[in-house]
Order: structure tokens, then sequence, then C-alpha cells
């Protein structure tokens, strides 16, 4: 069992950490939040006053904070940890951040003889509680074969997608994916609806045909379809489009910077843009249904 410190205790932290802990590590946890820290003291980990306190003596530092500055704050300059981490010390970034700031951050580790990987996970706070999350990972073979064994206490499928970025670039090319997924969704159910149809037999129709996808599978967005998802439950929790939003930022500024033309990711990030300036930014993200059929 690792070492390990844990900085950045939110939804997805929080849960992460404390399945580091039910593992048998001996986990430091920082926050900048005090609840936050005390909620992972009561349940077994050790903390510190500072981050640079926290991880002394680390084998493994994993972060898990809201964006990219926090990310570039806790590890850059002359501040940074990765200015005091001693080499070898294996360093793990969940957050979703641009590859970019990624690619930044495993350059200035490399330096110092510093293993970084990024690995964004999928699969929401459902998934950091249950210990069942997707990890998408970017570094070297030596990096990610190192983390391995301690992202199998969080989660449940470990993906390399390749070098230090990748990760991310797999995490913003699933969630456009999702986000077309989940509007073309509940366009194509709000049309069958206006022209009379049940939404139920629509999407066991469309379940069976060409149409099927993972949101009409497992997420249908029309409430009264299907039980347990948040659509059920008039969108509370699940995955808000506030996060969407973030992603879908993520995704269009690196297409911008890589020519690559996105236009069904564009469009989806106005719908996404505008369902959140409707007041909806903290609703689960199928609730886009509502843009189509807002009575
Ligand atoms: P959150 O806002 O709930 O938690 C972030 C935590 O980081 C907070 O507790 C905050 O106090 C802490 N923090 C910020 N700056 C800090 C610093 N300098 N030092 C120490 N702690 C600091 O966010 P979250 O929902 O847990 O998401 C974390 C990351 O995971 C984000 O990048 C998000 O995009 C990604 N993500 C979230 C979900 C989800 O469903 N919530 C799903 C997949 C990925």
């Amino acid at each position: 069992m690792a070492a390990i410190t844990f900085i950045g205790l939110g939804h997805m932290g929080g849960p992460m950490a404390g399945n580091l802990v039910k593992a048998g590590h001996k986990v430091t946890v920082f926050d900048l939040s005090k609840e936050a820290v005390q909620a992972l003291v009561s349940e077994g980990a050790e903390t510190a006053a500072t981050a640079h306190e926290a991880v002394k003596g680390a084998a493994c530092v994993i972060t898990m904070l809201p964006a990219g500055q926090h990310v570039e704050a806790v590890y850059l300059g002359d501040d940074g940890l990765l200015a005091s981490l001693p080499e070898g010390t294996l360093v793990i970034d969940s957050s979703t951040i641009a590859a970019e700031t990624a690619r930044t951050v495993a350059e200035v580790a490399a330096t110092r003889n510093i293993p970084f990987l990024d690995a964004p996970v999928s699969g929401g706070v459902g998934g950091a509680k249950a210990g069942t999350l997707t990890f998408i990972c970017g570094g070297t073979d030596d990096t990610f074969n190192r983390a391995r064994p301690i992202l199998e206490d969080m989660g449940k499928n470990i993906f390399h997608a390749g070098p230090s970025g990748a990760g991310q670039v797999a995490k913003i090319c699933n969630n456009m994916l999702l986000a077309i997924l989940m509007s073309g969704t509940s366009e194509a159910l709000a049309l069958g609806v206006k022209n009379g149809l049940d939404p139920a037999v629509l999407s066991e129709i469309m379940k069976q045909s060409s149409g099927g996808n993972w949101a009409l599978n497992v997420y249908n967005p029309w409430p009264g379809v299907m039980e347990g998802v948040p659509a059920a439950n008039n969108y509370d929790g699940g995955f808000l489009v506030n996060l969407m939003n973030k992603d879908l930022g993520l995704a269009f500024d690196n297409a911008v910077k890589n020519h690559a033309p996105i236009p069904m990711g564009s469009l989806a990030r106005n719908l996404f843009e505008l369902h959140a300036g409707q007041g909806n930014g903290a609703l689960d993200f199928s609730s886009i249904q509502r843009l189509y059929n807002p009575e």
C-alpha cells in the first residue's frame, strides 16, 4: 500500500480519496475547505496545514481540482509543488483541464524527473462513490503502469490514451459526442411527440433501430420513459449542465487551436449555453430536453 497525498476533496475528489482510504493506503489530504478535509479525516485520512506539508513523504500525489488555473497554481511557479517534490514522486492529475495545460505541467515535471499522468475521469459523482470511474490517461508507459494499481482502487476501466495530454483530448472528444447525442436524442423525441407519438414507444423503436445510442439506451431525457435517471427526478443530480459547458468550452478552444472543424460540437455548445443562460446550469445535462419542449 502506498503513501498517497490527495488534493481537492470536492464532489469527485472526496469520495475518490475515501476509496483510497478504504483500500488501505496511507492517505494524507488537503483542500482549501476545512469541512471537506474534516470529512476525510473522519474516514481515516491524515491532513496537514499546507499542500507542501501534506505531500511530505508521499510516493504519489493526486489532484482533483476545478479547472486548469487551479492545477497550474498547485504545481507550477516558485511556490508550486513541482519545485519541492522529490524526484520520482508519481503525480496524477484527474481534473478535467486543457490538454495544453496538462502537457505544460508534464514538461515542467519531466525537468525534475517527476513522472506526471493526466488522468481525467468519466462516471460522475456516482462512479466516484462506487469506485467505478473510468480513467482516461495520458503519459509514458512507465508512468501509466505505476499509476494503474492506484487508479484501480478508484475506478473500473483504466485506459491509456497516449502521451501527455492524450487523456484530456480523449475526455473532451467523449463529452462533446455525448452532448451531441443527448441534444439529438432530445430533438428526435420532441419531433415524435409533436406528431402524437408516445415517447416511450418511440424510444423503444429507436433503441432497436439505427438511432440507438447511449443517451437513448441508458439515460433517456424524456421524463417518465425510464426509471432511475435524472429525467425521472426533475433532472436533479447527475452531470450538471454547467460542467458539460465547461467541457464543451475546452473542446471548442482545442478545435480552434488545431483548426479542427467541429460544427456539431459548436452547435451543441450553443444549445447548452442557451439552456444554462435560462437558469438551468445546476440541472443534469439531459434537461436539454426542456429546450425542445418547454411546456
Ligand atoms: P468541486 O468544485 O466539487 O471540487 C473541487 C475542490 O477543489 C473543492 O473542494 C475546492 O475547495 C478544492 N480546491 C480548489 N483549489 C484548491 C487548491 N488550490 N488547493 C486545494 N484544494 C483546492 O469539483 P468536482 O465536481 O469535484 O470536479 C473536480 C474536477 O473533476 C473538475 O475538473 C471537473 O470538471 C471534473 N469532473 C467532474 C465531474 C462531476 O460530475 N462533478 C465528472 C467528471 C469530471
